[in-house]
């Protein structure tokens, strides 16, 4: 069959899931091409994950240096250099997007520095040099952009997620709209790293879907570490002494000399050709997908951002390599997207994996939370005022972790792990009976032997 096409798989995107999807399926003997229009790595290695984790990085030297003194250190007033930062920061991402690169041309992988759309159910055009390629099979992968909403007037004077990485200096105040990941995680980084900083979210709680009393804990410990505006929207932007000015919806102002608009983020179709082959997209602008990530085109598959189902990096990767696996390595796999550790980089951090206590309840019934909120043993000498919050979460049905919440120092790392256990459907039997390391913090997890609260659904009675 593949005589007749020039490749058997081109893959639109080289981010997350197309760069994954396309050296798997290189390695079950594809042949392969990948269009990439900007760079390879895609929104996590290039304006994403990677650039923020090391600016989040940056910004917690300042509670470490604060927290030294507690333990008998001497420091000279510490300085940032934001151009030390961007240096080291803008030569790592260009470091890792050659590897990327390195990596799919050594799986076979023909990379093509050019923007594609879809021609027909097995054509894709090369927008630069107008070349047609005829594949037997198409991958879309090509994620999501930042979008500032609503549309107010002034808009153009706000920044998104991707011009942050290209701002030559530290703003010495910045308003950051959204209340989600990434309004969270820059807000957490600005105001760490010395901005005064303004978090306005419309909301009455930040991190919307998260548990509730671990929006609580973020919004306490943020109330304290920047200023926050909560149940607020922006109507205008407007410039004003070199700066720029937020006019409210309670007609208040707040003048800052960066804005940036985290309001979510939308898939990368526009002109792509889904209207040539019958691809109708979602009410949010996403591709539809079944479990295999096939479109309704049998020939087109999606994965990724641009699909919507959970917009995070491993996802994006898991679903490339399932679609490799199964339509070129003779191996159906398809992702379980039911539950999904995550972390939010705040400072402190957020870890999840599983229901929260009101979803939990809703689904399960009967539910027994299980509680521990403490003073990390490192704020005693610090004197920080910090608290750590952790939940686990019980169906008392089956006596299964349906849920952990861990809010504080290296949460990401400490639900990584506690992620494997409950995807293996760990009990809270299991977590009791695993012995501590002692002293650390996620301890606690093993130790909790009381219900803090015993709930009933409505529906279960
Ligand atoms: P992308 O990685 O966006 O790749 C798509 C690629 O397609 C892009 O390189 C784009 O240039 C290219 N492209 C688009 N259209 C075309 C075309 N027509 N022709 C050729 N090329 C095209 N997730 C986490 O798990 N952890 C995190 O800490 C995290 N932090 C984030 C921080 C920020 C600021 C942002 C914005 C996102 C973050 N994410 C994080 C989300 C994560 O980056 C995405 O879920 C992931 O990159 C999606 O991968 P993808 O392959 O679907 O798309
Ligand atoms: P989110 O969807 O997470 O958050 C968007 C925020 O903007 C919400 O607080 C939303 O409010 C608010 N918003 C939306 N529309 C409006 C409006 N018209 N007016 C005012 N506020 C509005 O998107 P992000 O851009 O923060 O991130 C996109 C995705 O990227 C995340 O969902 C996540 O999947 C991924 N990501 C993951 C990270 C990680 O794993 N650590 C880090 C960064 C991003 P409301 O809640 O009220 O709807």
């Amino acid at each position: 069959m593949s005589e007749t096409y020039d490749v058997d798989l081109f893959v639109i995107g080289g981010g997350s899931g197309g760069v994954r999807a396309a050296r798997i399926a290189a390695g079950h003997g594809a042949r392969v091409t990948l269009a990439e229009e900007y760079r390879v790595g895609g929104t996590c290695v290039i304006r994403g994950c990677v650039p923020k984790k090391l600016m989040v990085y940056a910004g917690r030297f300042r509670d470490e240096f604060e927290d030294a003194k507690g333990f008998g250190w001497t420091l000279d007033t510490p300085r940032f250099d934001w151009g030390v930062l961007k240096h080291g920061r803008d030569a790592e991402v260009a470091r890792l997007e050659g590897i990327y690169d390195a990596n799919l041309t050594r799986a076979g992988v023909a990379v093509v520095p050019q923007r594609a759309v879809i021609e027909d159910a097995h054509t894709v055009r090369l927008v630069g040099s107008g070349e047609r390629v005829r594949a037997r099979v198409i991958l879309v992968a090509v994620g999501a952009h930042p979008v500032k909403e609503p549309a107010i007037p002034g808009a153009n004077l706000a920044i998104t997620s991707n011009e942050v990485f290209a701002l030559e200096s530290l703003p010495e105040r910045i308003l950051v709209v959204g209340g989600g990941y990434i309004a969270v995680e820059f807000a957490g980084v600005f105001a760490s790293l010395g901005s005064r900083t303004t978090l306005l979210h419309r909301g009455d709680r930040l991190l919307r879907g998260f548990d509730d009393e671990i929006r609580d804990a973020l919004g306490d410990a943020y109330a304290r570490r920047m200023t926050l505006r909560l149940g607020r929207t922006v109507h205008k932007l407007e410039r004003g002494d070199g700066a720029v000015v937020a006019t409210l919806d309670d007609g208040g102002t707040i003048t800052a000399d960066q804005v940036l608009m985290a309001t979510g983020r939308r898939p990368n179709v526009a002109g792509l050709g889904l209207d040539r082959v019958g691809i109708e997209t979602d009410a949010a602008g996403a591709i539809p997908v079944d479990a295999y990530s096939q479109t309704v085109v049998p020939s087109i598959y999606a994965v990724g951002d641009v699909t919507n189902r959970a917009n995070l990096t491993p996802i994006a990767i898991r679903e490339g390599h399932a679609f490799a696996d199964t339509v070129f390595g003779g191996k159906p796999a398809c992702v379980d997207h039911r539950l999904i550790p995550t972390a939010v980089f705040s400072t402190p951090e957020i870890g999840v994996v599983g229901h929260n206590e009101d979803v939990a309840r809703a689904t399960f019934g009967r539910i027994d939370v299980y509680k521990a909120r403490f003073r990390p043993m490192k704020a005693t000498l610090s004197g920080r005022d910090e608290t750590i919050l952790m939940k686990v979460l019980v169906d008392c049905a089956t006596d299964r972790v349906v849920g952990v919440h861990v809010f504080g120092h290296d949460a990401g790392e400490i639900i990584q792990a506690v992620g494997i256990a409950v995807t293996m459907g760990a009990t809270k039997a299991d977590f009791d009976r695993t012995i501590a390391v002692h002293p650390t913090a996620s301890e606690e997890l093993v130790t909790l032997r009381v219900p803090a609260v015993t709930k009933h659904s409505v529906a279960a009675g």
